[in-house]
């Protein structure tokens, strides 16, 4: 299986290479060359969520020196249940959060490492692993790769624009994990990391990738809970799943599609995003208008220029091209507070701001007359996002015991100016 980027004027690569790399040299993101199909047949009734994974990306490592090893990479990579928890007869939320710092990014972040891990030579030098977040990105990446031999983190991220407990994660892990604070929004942070990957001598002095959702090694595992629980919903209801989530980068959602085009019974898909509604305008008019972000209650999805668009422009050069069952609508920051009070109120549930436009979406679905069988994608745990829902619905939310653990750990993040002299010259003073 080769890989091709989405501008077309870099060299088609192996699996492999196309991790390591993260980026493609023209700029472009990596994309299958062809997309394999599965027959939902193929799968045994009983499976755990690490095996769909890793029969599910075996066609994808084809030639790969990490296809044997698929099954052991998804043991370590998905440790944590994607649990389908029954709202109602037919809404479901996909619960996502389980991993260890409480957002769905756990998974790809730990298949990422699992992999870099096993494909580095061991005479190679310390590789840099550079990332830019909205918040949950950083501290998936920094948990994967904390303490792991031959590697180090450098995480950008936008200063005071993340939640407490957000900074707190992102600086409390210390080692190999260096947290730098931006002067900037997160767009600021991703074009940082953008330039510093195609600086072809700092690329080689500081032996830099990149994990962001454009990483191939961030996108194809995530369709893994997909796949897991379109099969057992089909089992047990004989029909598709359709799928309401929440989108800021696009890397999570094109996963889903993804996983659809490879045959998995997956039914509608709808994009839900923040007041950053690039996505649904141009679902909208067709026109690409790509706006600085703005800060929303819904921080992790506060991307006015969402990375992974290349790859819907690949499947889809235009909107005329878009399939049917693909949609996309947008939500503000009243209608995220008055989804978490109502959730709270109706179901004596908690749920993050992020899960909240996805159910929001979902129950605008509702009004107009859809019943089939919906998932909400459940993307964080509330209690990353205590100082947004605790208020909301007058109750602490119970902090999971990962979480608890990093929050006791003490924090420190270095500021940096925006400016990407500042970064290079800060990369390159790293201890070796
Ligand atoms: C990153 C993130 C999203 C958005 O996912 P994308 O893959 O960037 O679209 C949504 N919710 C939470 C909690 C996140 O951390």
């Amino acid at each position: 299986m080769n890989y091709l980027s989405t501008r077309g004027r870099a060299p088609a690569v192996d699996i492999d290479h196309a991790l390591a790399a993260g980026l493609a040299p023209d700029g472009g993101l990596y994309v299958p060359q062809v997309v394999p199909r599965l027959d939902a047949a193929d799968f045994a009734a009983d499976e755990e969520l690490a095996a769909v994974a890793a029969r599910v990306l075996h066609p994808f490592f084809a030639g790969s020196r990490l296809q044997s090893q698929l099954p052991a990479i998804c043991a370590e990579a998905y440790a944590f249940p994607a649990s389908l928890r029954a709202l109602d007869g037919s809404t479901h939320l996909l619960e996502l959060f389980h991993g260890p710092t409480a957002a769905f990014k756990d998974y790809a972040a730990r298949f990422l490492a699992a992999s870099l891990g096993r494909l580095r030579d061991a005479e190679a030098p310390v590789s840099t692993v550079l990332v830019a977040t909205s918040g949950d990105t950083g501290a998936a990446v920094a948990a994967a790769f904390h303490r792991r031999p031959g590697f180090r983190v450098v995480v950008l991220y936008p200063d005071g624009r993340v939640s407490p407990r957000q900074a707190h994660q992102l600086g409390s892990f210390g080692d190999n994990v260096h947290a730098l604070r931006v002067a900037g929004a997160f767009d600021d942070c991703q074009a940082l990391v953008k330039r510093a990957l195609i600086d072809a001598d700092l690329r080689q002095a500081c032996a830099l990738t990149s994990a962001n959702s454009i990483s191939l090694g961030r996108w194809l595992p995530q369709m893994a809970y997909y796949a897991a629980s379109a099969l057992a919903c089909a089992r047990q209801q004989a029909a598709p799943l359709n799928y309401v989530i929440p989108t800021g980068n696009l890397g999570n959602a094109l996963a889903c599609v993804l996983a659809r085009l490879v045959g998995l019974p997956i039914g509608d898909i709808v994009l839900a995003t923040n007041a950053n509604r690039v996505l649904p305008a141009y679902f909208a008019s067709g026109s690409y208008a790509p706006a600085a972000s703005i800060a929303t209650l819904a921080n992790a999805m506060d991307v006015g220029d969402p990375s992974n668009f290349e790859r819907l422009r690949w499947l889809y050069p235009t909107r005329a091209d878009l399939p049917g069952w693909l949609a996309a609508d947008a939500v503000d920051d009243v209608d995220i507070a008055a989804t978490i009070e109502r959730t709270w109120r109706e179901r004596s549930l908690a749920v993050c701001p992020h899960t909240a436009t996805a159910l929001c979406v979902l129950a605008r679905l509702r009004a107009r007359g859809e019943a089939r069988a919906c998932a909400a994608v459940a993307t964080a745990h509330a209690a990353k996002f205590d100082s947004i829902v605790e208020p909301l619905i007058g109750q602490p939310v119970a902090v999971p015991p990962a979480l608890a653990a990093m929050l006791a750990r003490p924090a420190h993040a270095e500021p940096i100016a925006n400016d990407y002299a500042a970064l290079r010259a800060r990369l390159l003073a790293l201890p070796a």
